[in-house]
């Protein structure tokens, strides 16, 4: 299996890149994100106690996200791998992760993680807030907090995949088909490594 989480900060360009990547490698593609939005959405228990946190550009509590990963892996026993998108957000998560792909007798192939500067991602997820509409887009002390939430609680997941010697670090600079094409050459590296 090929099991990929695309890391970075938000507006980072990891929505963006996964869309390419399930293309190219048959992944499922696994994004909190998304998954929540849809929660908020359908007005579900979870979605309304979550939207209090998103609108302040806070991070869900780890058993929620955990569980929804969870029942999500389940309900793909034939993929040829996955593509998390925005989790593993905390070490917690990332430990989580590790423990229920190992009950699959599975693991993370590679962590790819964009860089972009922060003042970079304030630009794209202002000008995303125009286009898409997301509320935590549009507001750029919520883009402030959600940076800060980022650089305080999930830098250090890429000390924990640095640690099992996973970690690739990409620049998120450039245009689309650039950054996708360093992204097809980490994952083909690693998989040829393997
Ligand atoms: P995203 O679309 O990945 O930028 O996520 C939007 C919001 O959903 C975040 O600001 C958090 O409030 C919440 N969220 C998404 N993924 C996670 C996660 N793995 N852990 C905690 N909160 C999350």
């Amino acid at each position: 299996m090929l099991n990929l989480v695309l890391f970075g900060p938000p507006g980072a360009g990891k929505g963006t890149q996964s869309e390419k990547l399930i293309a190219r490698f048959h992944l499922v593609h696994l994004s909190t994100g998304d998954i929540l939005r849809a929660e908020v959405a359908n007005q579900t228990t979870l979605g309304l106690e979550a939207k209090k946190l998103m609108d302040q550009g806070l991070l869900v509590p780890d058993e929620v996200v955990i569980g929804m990963i969870e029942s999500k892996l389940d309900a793909h026993p034939h993929s040829q791998g996955f593509i998390f998108d925005g989790f593993p957000r905390t070490q917690a998560q990332a430990k989580a992760l590790d423990d229920l792909l190992h009950r699959k007798t599975t693991s993370i192939t590679r962590m790819l993680a964009l860089e972009v500067g922060e003042e970079e991602l304030i630009a794209r997820l202002l000008n995303r807030g125009k286009e898409s509409g997301r509320a935590d887009d549009q507001d750029e002390s919520v883009i402030r907090k959600r940076i800060n939430e980022y650089t305080t609680k999930t830098e250090p997941v890429r000390a924990y995949y640095a640690a099992q010697g996973k970690y690739t670090g990409i620049n998120g600079i450039g245009s689309i088909d650039a950054i996708f094409d360093s992204l097809c050459q980490a994952i083909d590296q690693s998989v040829a490594s393997k």
